[in-house]
């Protein structure tokens, strides 16, 4: 399948008062049409920081240092800042934790769906009326053409979560990134949004990185895993590959910290770095119960050891010593 969105050696570091934060330290990736791509990790592993390094939306002292973020052919970093408006919300839109805060609640939900459509291109008023009621229908509000008028405290959360998700649908984005969306919503309301999410990769092909700490949420939607520790990639593959043949002794990790019928969860011992004071060698030694001699003075490549799946260890691939 071909590639929409190529992420390669990206580097996004924040020059603090106390040192350089390596927030995203040299990752690579690509997103394919139609893909559902989930990046996970614990706090503090660089996924949002990605996400925002690919919009180009990081703020002083952040910077992209490094890298290539390739769209359909165009290098992001290199596009004007007039171009790159152009490309958040015509090509690449986002959806983030807090649905509250992306709502202004003294406007209407339908007024806010209108300006969304009404930003990146020129519509007259009936036709936004008509596209944003059918957006609200394509998202799952009851009543859309009811609910249009209402406003953002007459809704529950999944339902601005919604709401939120038409907005950013309004320009039919080729990629949308969802950071964390159903994190603030309760069980029920987290399993509707992630069908929600289905429906939309299934009925529109629509690429989608789907930005998550949650294992559980990952294995029910991903096509493929992009698993992310201390700024960098230490493992990436298929669902299958990453669920069923895990590598990386930190994805095998946060693997058995899921809930299961059968076996106790086990937690990771210790805690992620601190990103200013990085430890030497592979970033995880501190915390692996393999570490090595050599993960203590070298950091493992990614390194591919069978079709598409790609592991950062020293006890696989061209890494084994
Ligand atoms: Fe563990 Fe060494 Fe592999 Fe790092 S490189 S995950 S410390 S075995």
């Amino acid at each position: 399948m071909e590639s929409i969105l190529s992420v390669e050696n990206l580097k996004t570091y924040f020059f603090t008062k106390k040192g350089t934060v390596k927030a995203v330290d040299d990752i690579s990736f690509d997103l394919r049409k139609g893909e559902l791509l989930c990046i996970v990790g614990e706090s503090g592993s660089g996924k949002t920081v990605t996400a925002l390094s690919i919009l180009r939306l990081i703020e002083s002292p952040g910077k992209i240092i490094d890298g290539r973020i390739i769209l359909n052919g165009r290098d992001l970093p290199g596009l004007s800042p007039g171009q790159m408006q152009d490309v958040r919300g015509n090509k690449i839109a986002m959806v983030f934790q807090d649905p509250h805060s992306s709502l202004n609640p003294i406007f209407t939900i339908g007024y806010q769906v209108d300006e969304a459509i009404t930003a990146h291109k020129s519509v007259n008023e009936n036709e936004t009326t008509s596209k944003s009621i059918e957006l609200l229908e394509l998202v799952g509000i009851p009543m859309a053409k009811e609910r249009y008028h209402d406003y953002s405290h007459q809704f529950s959360g999944g339902m601005k979560q919604r709401v939120v998700i038409a907005m950013a649908l309004a320009c039919h984005p080729e990629v949308l990134i969802a950071d964390e969306p159903t994190t603030a919503l309760d069980l029920t309301v987290q399993a509707q949004i992630l069908d929600l999410f289905l429906e939309l990769r299934n009925k529109f092909f629509m690429s989608i990185i789907y930005i998550t700490h949650d294992l559980a949420v990952v294995s029910e939607i991903a096509d493929s895993i992009v698993v992310m520790y201390a700024g960098r990639i230490v493992e990436k593959g298929s669902r299958e590959d990453i669920m069923s043949n895990p590598l990386h002794p930190y994805t095998k990790g946060l693997i058995r910290c899921l809930p299961s019928d059968h076996g106790e969860i086990v937690p990771i011992p210790g805690t992620i770095p601190n990103l200013i004071n990085l430890p030497q060698g592979c970033v995880f030694h501190p915390r692996c119960i393999h570490s090595m001699e050599i993960c203590r003075k070298k950091r493992p490549s990614l390194n591919m050891v069978k079709e598409a799946h790609y592991v950062s260890c020293f006890l696989y691939g061209d890494n084994h010593e």
